[in-house]
C-alpha cells in the first residue's frame, strides 16, 4: 500500500522496510521515530518492533515487510514514490538482499520514480557499486520476479532494459544538516544513480565548507545536475537541484532567514 504524504517534492511514500537509529544531530527531530510511536499505539502491524530506546523508539525497530516488498508492482498510475520516509535503506541491519529485492522491484517499474534518501549513503554505495551486488543479488531477483509474469516483462517489450545500471528511475540522495556532514555528499557521489540530490533539511548550520564558487560546490564535486528551468538563479550557498526540485531552494532561503519548518512538518531521511 502506497500513502499519500504532504511532502512537496514528492507523492506517495513506500516503506518496504521500517525502523532506524538516530546517528547525526539531523536525527534529533525525526518525524518518523515519532509517528512510529503513534502508531505502534494505534496498533498498526508495522510498528509493532520496538528499537532500542537509546538510539530509536518504540515501534521503530529496524524492519523488512515481506508483505510490501512488491506492492510498486501492482500500482498501475505512474508515482513519484518517497522510499522508506520510515526508515533509512542504508541502516546496518537492513540485509543487503532486501536492499536488492528494493532495486529490483524499482528496476521492474518503470513507469514510476523513486527517491531515495538515506542518512548513511556509504553503506549504500558500497553495495549498488559493486559488480557481486548488481549481478549475484539484484539481477537473479529481477530474473526470479519476471518469471511466469508476462504482463511484467511486457512493461519492457522494444523498450527499457530492465537490467539497466544503474536503475534509470531512480533518485538517490543524501541529508545533510550542517557542514560536519558534507562528507555525506563525497559518499554519494559513489553511488551509480540516474540522479543524485541532497536535501538540507533540517539545515542545523551553515555550510561554509561548500561555499563560494557562485555556488557549484555540489555540482562540481558531486556532479549533480544543474537547476532546472525556471528555477531561477541558484542561491550563493551550496544546494542542489533534482530536476525541478523547487523546494530545495525554498528551503535554503528559509533557513537563511532564521525560518523554521512548519509544526509537524517532516525531517526527512
Ligand atoms: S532522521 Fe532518518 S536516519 Fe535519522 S533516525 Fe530518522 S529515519 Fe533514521
Amino acid at each position: 500500500m502506497s500513502t499519500a504524504t504532504k511532502i512537496e517534492w514528492t507523492e506517495v511514500t513506500w516503506n518496504p522496510t521500517t525502523g532506524c537509529d538516530r546517528i547525526s544531530p539531523g536525527c534529533d527531530n525525526c518525524y518518523a521515530l515519532r509517528l512510529a510511536k503513534r502508531l505502534k499505539g494505534m496498533g498498526q502491524a508495522k510498528y509493532q518492533h520496538d528499537g532500542d530506546p537509546r538510539t530509536s523508539g518504540p515501534g521503530f525497530g529496524v524492519t523488512v515487510h515481506e508483505d510490501a516488498l512488491e506492492e510498486p508492482l501492482r500500482w498501475r498510475k505512474p508515482r513519484k514514490v518517497f522510499v522508506n520516509s520510515m526508515s533509512d535503506i542504508g541502516h546496518a541491519r537492513v540485509p543487503a538482499l532486501a536492499v536488492a529485492r528494493v532495486f529490483a522491484v524499482m528496476a521492474l517499474s518503470p513507469e514510476h520514480s523513486f527517491q531515495v534518501l538515506p542518512k548513511r549513503p556509504g553503506r549504500l554505495a558500497s553495495m549498488l557499486g559493486k559488480d557481486e551486488f548488481r549481478n549475484g543479488l539484484v539481477r537473479p531477483v529481477i530474473e526470479a520476479l519476471l518469471l511466469g509474469r508476462p504482463a511484467l516483462a511486457g512493461r519492457f517489450a522494444g523498450r527499457a532494459d530492465p537490467f539497466a545500471w544503474p536503475v534509470p528511475n531512480v533518485w538517490v540522495g543524501t541529508s545533510i544538516e550542517s557542514d560536519e556532514y558534507c562528507w555525506r555528499a563525497d559518499q554519494l557521489r559513489r553511488i551509480p544513480a540516474a540522479i543524485r540530490f541532497l536535501s538540507l533539511e533540517p539545515l542545523l548550520g551553515p555550510l561554509p565548507g561548500g561555499g563560494g564558487g557562485g555556488g557549484g560546490w555540489e555540482r562540481e564535486r558531486a556532479g549533480f545536475p544543474a537547476p532546472g528551468p525556471g528555477l531561477g538563479p541558484g542561491p550563493a550557498g551550496p544546494v542542489c537541484w533534482p530536476a525541478g526540485a523547487a523546494v530545495l531552494q525554498a528551503v535554503w532561503r528559509r533557513d537563511q532567514q532564521g525560518g523554521r519548518a512548519p509544526a509537524g512538518r517532516p525531517d526527512m531521511g
